[in-house]
Parts: structure tokens; sequence; C-alpha cells
């Protein structure tokens, strides 16, 4: 379609009228960056000037920025609870926002082990399909063609609870697609999926993952791009396929429907996809059966031309197993959002995951930044507000930590994101994503800290007293290397009565104890998703933790300052470690989890 020249953009030429609406939209939105975050404050705070939190810091109906920066303090989720408790609780009143809170947006970052609650209202909705919107636009520019095939996106909803006061809580993705937005989107040719809408809404996660995949084969060569959201989903999906390729091709092969499908509107709607196709049968045994997997995504999806998964911030140490399952196809990270707010996206996203940037759009929230000097004790005291900068002042090369300030009510909310400035598109800063704050280790989108770490090792190793037996040191490792990936502690004990050290059968205890101590979101990917692998404990012989300390110390490390590092990922010290293990030992079952009601 010719694209009228009134519409060009800067970004490149856009594929059809309708991407260049978009291209424009996102240059409006960049060049007018500070007016933009100006007139999104004021709305906000004008809107809201009389809830009950806004009130108490005596706002007085004031809408400016310095106002604003003056009164309101920065705060953490840990600030916020009581007023989200209140509402989980049932209270109606305008606490946080003028307009009602529509659900709770249940994040992976956690709070006291559950996951934190986030308050939306409806319109948030719109401005998330906003954001969806500029996407394939953007893509549009580098990848061509895209409108002549389809993607196949593994999506899945989670499980819903209720708040003691009725709302819904659910992650953000779940409420997405449950909605209007998503089910009902209109036809678009360069935004086609594989998946019927019945596979992704369908809550057993297993069924959902095997009528996906089961579409994505039978239109392989359709397929264009391959994606899912996280890295860790799409590396989940492959290993799906290598456990169940046989029935899948037995599927193919009789044009029937497994019979562990039972959701009705699954099978009303796979009845009309499915009949006998020997050919494509024979063809996915052939392929699967075969020992190597190297390059398998480019062997039954021949067409695809990028991977549209995360793999920026924890997520960049599955780069190397996609790369080996996909012979190095392009990854796309497409965009940077969170349960808090939808943050932007990257407009160039064909850049390699190291070089990604992604450039915050100034009309979804109201942003500030906090200089985060690594090192410093930034984080530990409540900073003083006027040391954050707007979207406009930040500076390229400089760290930040992401404060927002939403329409639904949350008001100069650290998010704990650390952010690089990479650049400027127009006026809007470009952001590298360094990482999350405190998080020690990752699968999936569990998040662990320090603190939960030690708790759980603390937990653990009480089992260990009978034995009169103590940890002396410890460290961990996730593990990614199978699928899927499992954190690894290594423990040096101290056997005080070596004629009756723990058994392993008490080891493996303490593995299980851990996991209990662990917070929710991690034991919802052990038991739920099985989305991570049973917990590992590694016994290091004594002294192993000395000569860990010896290896810092040749490498230029303090003896005064050294610290047992409580996460190791260095490659040479990995190694070391694991050279000096006496046993292993695993969970023997899983964890506690279940989607209970919300205090
Ligand atoms: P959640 O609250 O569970 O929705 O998780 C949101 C968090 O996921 C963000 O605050 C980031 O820490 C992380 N995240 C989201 N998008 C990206 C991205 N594109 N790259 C790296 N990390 C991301």
């Amino acid at each position: 379609m010719a694209v009228d020249s009134a519409f060009s953009s800067p970004l490149g030429p856009p594929a059809c009228q309708k991407d260049a609406k978009a291209l424009q939209f996102i240059e409006e939105m960049t060049r007018n960056a500070d007016l933009i975050q100006e007139r999104v404050l004021a709305e906000i705070l004008s809107r809201n000037a009389e809830v009950e939190y806004l009130k108490r810091y005596q706002l007085d109906g004031a809408t400016d920025r310095e106002t604003f920066k003056s009164k309101l303090p920065v705060i953490k989720y840990e600030d916020l609870q009581p007023e989200i408790q209140r509402i989980a609780n049932g209270d109606r009143s305008n606490i946080l926002s003028a307009h009602p809170i529509s659900e709770f947006l249940t994040s992976s970052g956690t709070s006291a082990g559950e996951r934190k609650l986030m308050p939306t209202i409806k319109e948030e909705l719109d401005r998330r399909q906003l954001l969806y919107s500029l996407l394939m636009p953007v893509m549009n520019l580098y990848v061509p063609g895209l409108d002549k095939g389809k993607g196949l996106y593994f999506l899945f909803v989670k499980s819903e609870t209720k708040t003691p006061g009725g709302l819904l809580a659910r992650p953000v993705l779940t409420s997405y697609y449950k909605s209007d937005h998503f089910k009902t989107r209109p036809y678009d040719p360069y935004n086609v999926y594989t998946s019927p809408n019945e596979a992704i809404l369908c809550a057993d996660s297993f069924q959902s993952m095997y009528t996906q995949m089961l579409c994505g084969l039978l239109e392989r060569q359709q397929v264009l791009r391959l994606g899912a959201v996280f890295a860790s989903g799409l590396l989940r999906a492959i290993r799906f396929l290598q456990l169940h390729w046989q029935s899948l091709a037995y599927d193919i092969e009789t044009g029937t429907l497994n019979q562990k499908i039972t959701d009705p509107s699954i099978r009303d709607c796979m009845v009309q996809n499915l009949e006998p196709n020997q050919e494509l049968a024979n063809f996915i045994r052939n392929e699967c059966s075969k020992q190597n997997w190297e390059g398998i995504i480019t062997r039954i999806w021949p067409n695809t031309k990028y991977l549209d998964v995360i793999v920026t911030g924890a997520m960049a140490q599955y780069i190397p197993t996609l790369d080996y399952y996909s012979g190095g196809l392009p990854l796309a990270c497409t965009m940077y959002a969170s349960s808090e707010c939808y943050f932007g996206l990257n407009l160039n996203p064909m850049s390699k995951p190291s070089e990604v940037s992604y450039t915050i759009m100034p009309n979804m929230a109201y942003f500030e930044f906090l200089p985060h000097e690594p090192g410093s004790i930034t984080g530990l005291t409540r900073d003083p507000p006027s040391r954050l900068v707007d979207l406009v002042d930040v500076q390229v090369g400089k760290e930040y930590e992401l404060v927002i300030t939403t329409y639904a009510g949350l008001y100069r909310y650290r998010v704990g994101d650390i952010l690089r400035v990479t650049g400027f598109h127009n006026s809007a800063p470009q952001f590298h994503f360094v990482r999350r704050k405190n998080v020690l280790l990752s699968i999936d989108s569990d998040k662990t800290d320090e603190a939960e770490l030690q708790c759980a090792v603390e937990n653990a190793s009480q089992l260990l007293r009978e034995f009169n037996t103590s940890v002396v040191e410890y460290t961990s490792y996730a593990d990614t290397s199978t699928i899927p990936g499992h954190y690894v502690i290594y423990w040096e004990l101290l056997v005080k009565d070596s004629s009756n050290p723990p058994t392993d059968e008490v080891l493996d205890q303490c593995c299980l104890a851990m996991e209990n101590s662990l917070n929710s979101v991690y034991r919802q990917g052990r038991v739920a998703d099985n989305s991570i692998g049973a917990l590992e404990i590694r016994v290091v012989r004594n002294g192993t933790f000395e000569e860990l300390m010896d290896y810092a110390i040749s490498r230029g490390a303090s003896i005064n300052q050294y610290k047992v590092p409580r996460c190791v990922n260095f490659t040479p010290i990995v190694e070391l470690l694991d050279s000096r293990v006496v046993s292993a030992h695993f969970s023997p079952s899983l964890p506690r989890w279940s989607p209970e009601r919300r205090r």
C-alpha cells in the first residue's frame, strides 16, 4: 500500500497508513517529552486532588512539579501497604485514586514473601493497549513482509485470586489477555497469531501449551516470528516440544486431539483446524527424534525472521541457549513494562541484546529518576526528594532508579529498576536496563533477594541441628544449563560429630525446607508453572570458601573488605566450587503453594 508522504517518519518509511500514524505519535510524544510530562502530572494531580493520600500531604489542589516534589515523599511498596490493604479489604473510598480501583495486578516483585498488589483502574488498559499498538509499526521498519505470515507466540494466563474485599488480583498479562482489548482485537495483517484465543485463555498450562504448540506446528511454514514474553518462556516451550513431540506428531498424523486436552472451548476450536497430515507428522518425528537439537527452531519453522522475547536484565542468561536452538536468529526486545505501569518501547528492536535501549513514552505516567551511585548508601535512607531529576533532564551515561507517578494512584513510587541513559530520541531519553535492585537469583519471573536467601538457609539448617551440624558458609548460583533452570546452593558444613553426619535424606529435606521458605512467586514457578526445577544443595568440602577468598584476593580484593558473595556467576568461581563438591541433593517434592485468597 502506498503511504502518503505527509506521514513519512524520521524513524523510517512506514509500512502502511496505520503505521504512519503510530510513528507520528511516537515523534510527537518524544519531541514534546517535557511538556507531555508536565501535562500528565497536572492531569493526575487535578483529577485526584480530593483523594485521601494527596490531601494528607496538603497539596491543596496544586498540580505543578515544584509543589509536588516539595511535598510528596518518595516511597516504596511497604510505605503504601496500609492503603493497599484497606483497598484489598473492601474500602471503596478514594484512598489513592478518584477513579475506582478496578483490580489489583500481582507483581512478580514480592513483599514479605507475597506478590505485591498494584492498584489499577479501567482506563490503564487503554494506555497499555496504546503502547502495544506502537510495537509492530516500529518492527515493520526493520523487518519487511510480516503481513505475509503469522507469529507463534506462547502466551499464558495465570491463576486469579480475590482479595477479602472482592477485588480480583491477577498478573497484568492475565488481565490483558482476558480483556476485550485483546480478545476482540480487530484483524491486523501484521499481527496475526497462530495461537487461538481459546488456547491462550485456558488456565491449565499443559493444555494451553500443548494446543499452542500444535497450532504452531500445523502452520510451521507460515510462522515468521516466534516469541514469548520472556526468554525463559520460549525455552520452556522448546522443552515442552522435547517432551511431547510424539503425542503432537500423533495428533497431526491422525487429525485428532490428545485426550488430555479436555477444555471444551479448545476442543471446539481445534476440530476445525485438524485433519490428518502424514507428511507433517513424519517431518516432525524425523526432526525431533534427532539427538542434536541445535537450530531446531529454524528447522521446524524455517521462515522465522526473529525471536520476540525479552533477553535484557535477568533474562540475558538465556541468550546462549536461545542462540543454540535458533542458530543465532536475531533476538528482538520490544518493550519495557511492569505491573505498576507500562514504560516504553525499543525503537531499534533488531539491535543486539547488549545494546538494547528502551525509550520511555512520556504519556504513560509521570517519571522521575533517582541518581544511583553504585556503592553509595542510596536506598538505605529516605532519599531527599530534591535529588530526583525529570525525564528530559537525565544525563547520558548515568544510572538512575526509576520513580513513577501513575494514573492509578502510585505517587513517587520507586519501581526498583536501575536504568542507564544511552542517548535520546528527540527529547526523550533512552535507557539500558541495568538490573533490578536487590535481586540475587532469578530463573523465570521469580526474584530472590539476599535476605530471602539468608532466611531460607537459616530455616533449612534447623534440620541439621540434631546432627550437631551447622552451615558455616554458603553461596548460590542460578543454573540455567538445563530447562527449566534451578537454584543451586553451595553449602560448607561444620559437622561437629563425625560419627553422626547428616544423612542424604535430611539434606534432601533441607532443599525442600529452603524452597518452602522462598517467596510465593518462586513457589508458584515450581508448582503451577513448572518453570523452575528442584532446588539443589551442593555440599562442598571444608576450606572451599577460604579458597574462594584466596581467589578473590589474588584478583585484587582487599582482605579487610572481602565478603563472601551470596551469589556467584563468574565461571572460574563456579568451576572452583563445583570441583570441591562432595555431595549433591535435590528437593524430593514440590514446595507448598496454592493460589490462596489474599489476606
Ligand atoms: P512485574 O511487576 O512482574 O510485571 O515485573 C516488572 C519488572 O520486570 C520490571 O520492573 C523489570 O524489572 C522487569 N522487566 C520488564 N520488562 C523488562 C525488559 N524489557 N528488560 C528487562 N527487565 C524487564
